[in-house]
């Protein structure tokens, strides 16, 4: 009787598409967890077609959107407007209405600041979220819309973050003129440089808002008698990760696998959430460039664990895979773990 996880890592470059396979006493639960880029939905939709075939489903029993980035949620948008699967459940924030991020107000203010870069950040995701909320709604009348906050629980994965209120509250820098003139800084020099080495600077900064509310997600599983962890964490930073942390204290002492935050950025981790998580696994998804992932960073979780990327990946098609418990032996090739020094 089969009974546990896959997670399948596809090779986007820096870019998230995720699948994930529970099973539970024989019965399959399949999830999609963002879908790369725009032009990566043939990709993915392809992807997903053969491991539904493996179950004989056509259903995508829960399809997530992490946050709204082009990199993750605009293959979403594809997938969706295509058809190709039937989708038992749906979640994505919802903001439109009153809950909209981009108030009049909010657009003006970012408008005075000068935060050219910032707002167009902004509008490109709204209109993501927007496009994909309209093509479920159409395309999907029978499909529930749920958002994925605290509290909830995606089939077998629970989301450990981000809360309403933490929501809220990272939201709430786009009204802090002093913040949003350190991103558009930094939003117009990654513009003009060609990416630097960050391999002298050190782990953990400050992310954007709209990646620090990634949805981070949990499944909890008893492997050999001990209650463990796997973990994903989209492109959620550091104020995300601690305040998860923060909430569900020792918990998450024991993760068995982690899925390294923001393409392996240096960013999003430091020393002491690496240290509190101690990760046995982790995957990367990344384009394996200069900046993702940080070699810093790499060489810190191999401390406590081995490391494998998707750039590792013989070619563009293919994927890693993490598995545990009694699932489907899909006879594939181990991957290799990342060597850089
Ligand atoms: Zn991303």
């Amino acid at each position: 009787m089969k009974n546990g996880i896959e997670i399948f890592f596809q090779n986007l470059g820096d870019a998230d598409s995720i699948f994930v396979r529970t099973w539970k006493n024989d019965i399959p639960t399949n999830i999609l967890i963002d879908g790369g880029y725009r032009k990566d939905a043939d990709q993915v939709s392809t992807f997903v077609g053969e491991r539904l075939l493996e179950t004989g489903s056509d259903q995508i029993d829960h399809l997530v959107c992490s946050h709204c980035h082009d990199d993750h949620a605009g293959g979403l948008v594809e997938l969706v407007n295509e058809r190709h699967f039937r989708i038992g459940q749906a979640w994505v924030r919802d903001l439109r209405g009153d809950r909209s991020v981009l108030s009049l107000s909010r657009v003006s203010q970012l408008s005075m600041s000068q935060a050219k870069l910032v707002l167009e950040k902004l509008e490109r995701s709204e209109k993501t979220r927007i496009e994909l909320l309209e093509g479920l709604e159409k395309y999907y009348p029978d499909t529930i819309i749920s958002e994925p906050f605290y509290g909830e629980e995606i089939g077998p994965l629970i989301v450990l973050g981000p809360t309403y209120e933490f929501f809220q509250q990272q939201y709430s820098k786009f009204d802090d003129r002093a913040f949003v003139t350190q991103l558009e800084a930094r939003y117009q020099k990654r513009n003009q440089l060609a990416a630097s080495s960050s391999t002298e600077k050190p782990l953990g900064d400050y992310v954007s808002p709209e990646n620090e509310v990634s949805t981070i997600l949990a499944y909890p599983f008893n492997e050999d008698g001990n209650e463990k962890v796997y973990m994903l964490t989209a492109d959620a930073g550091r104020e995300g990760l601690n305040d998860v942390i923060y909430r569900y204290g020792s918990a998450l002492k024991n993760v068995r696998w982690l899925q390294v935050p923001h393409h392996g950025s240096r960013r999003n981790l430091d020393e002491q959430i690496i240290a509190k998580l101690a990760p046995e696994t982790c995957f990367i998804s990344c384009a394996g460039n200069i900046k993702h992932p940080s070699v810093k960073l790499v060489n810190k979780l191999k401390h406590y664990g081995t490391v494998y990327s998707t750039h590792y990946c013989v070619d563009s098609n293919s994927w890693l895979r993490q598995s545990a418990g009694k699932v489907f032996n899909l006879s594939i090739t181990p991957a290799t773990p990342l060597y850089e020094k």
